[in-house]
């Protein structure tokens, strides 16, 4: 079987403020590991509480990637992307940065619950399932903008329950997914494998393989793939076995967004 290429779709640099690394080095080490592109998705935080709101600097993200694209011109494919934060209350801030910076990629994500942090706090004090429901409510609306190529980390509280909870039993909140996994086939809006979750030590991905397989059984074509890597030594690492995933799932393709609009790239 001819395999693909290995795309990273997910990365932080040094433009978010939990990340250190330079998207030069970043490309380098990118190389190295045998990848043949990655998305830089530096946080776009739109909740005024969050140390990286205000951070995002379209400008010079854009004139960084445009110098390592001459840099690696021909070995690397770099996408100028963000991770937009979504909370229904900052969307006509979210519509304003989508008008304002030229984007190839735009990911949505969803990290605050109702103004609150959804972390380890969180999870603590609302309960898994509650946060589950509350966490996949604002991802339905999420989708429902249809502002976004992909949906990052689409079950992101599983990674902060603490490690001797194990896993969530999805069966209450397979409704949820099954509105959001319809509309985001409706939508044409990709969903992210995102691999953080082994590196995490959950034993999966983010979401698992049984919600990426619904999401092709229900007609979805496109999947993102990216490691969410904020240090450059985890660039990179599971991108082959994410695609194993969505090769089990029937997907014979990843998909990448350039100047916002989908290419398909086989696996
Ligand atoms: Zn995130
Ligand atoms: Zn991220």
């Amino acid at each position: 079987m001819t395999r693909g290429s290995l795309f990273d779709d997910h990365v932080h640099s040094s433009m978010s403020p939990d990340a250190r690394d330079g998207v030069a080095a970043l490309c380098d080490v990118a190389l190295e590991r045998g990848l043949a592109g990655l998305a830089i998705t530096d946080h776009f935080d739109t909740e005024p509480a969050d140390p990286g709101y205000g951070h995002y600097d379209c400008d010079r993200l854009s004139r960084e990637v445009e110098q390592a694209r001459r840099a690696y011109e021909g070995r690397l494919a770099i996408l100028v992307g963000a991770e937009i934060c979504f909370q229904p209350v900052f969307l006509p801030r979210i519509v304003a940065f989508l008008d304002a910076c030229p984007l190839d990629f735009a990911l949505g994500s969803v990290h605050w619950i109702e103004r609150e942090l959804v972390d380890r706090a969180y999870l603590a004090q609302h309960g898994a399932d509650a946060a589950y429901e509350g966490y996949l409510r604002i991802v339905e609306q999420a989708v429902g903008t249809g502002l976004f190529d992909a949906i990052a980390h689409l079950d992101l509280p599983k990674r902060h329950l603490p490690p001797e909870h194990g896993l969530v039993d999805l069966r209450p909140h397979w409704a949820a997914l099954e509105r959001i996994l319809k509309l985001m086939v409706e939508q044409g809006t990709a969903l992210e494998i995102n691999v953080s979750g082994w590196r995490h030590g959950l034993g999966e991905p983010l979401p698992c393989e049984a919600v990426v397989r619904r999401y092709r059984e229900l007609g979805g074509t496109r999947i993102t793939i990216g490691t969410d890597s904020h240090r450059i030594g985890v660039l990179g690492r599971d991108i082959a076995r994410g695609q194993e995933l969505a090769r089990r799932a029937g997907f014979t393709h990843v998909t990448r967004f350039v100047g916002r609009r989908p290419l398909s790239m086989p696996i």
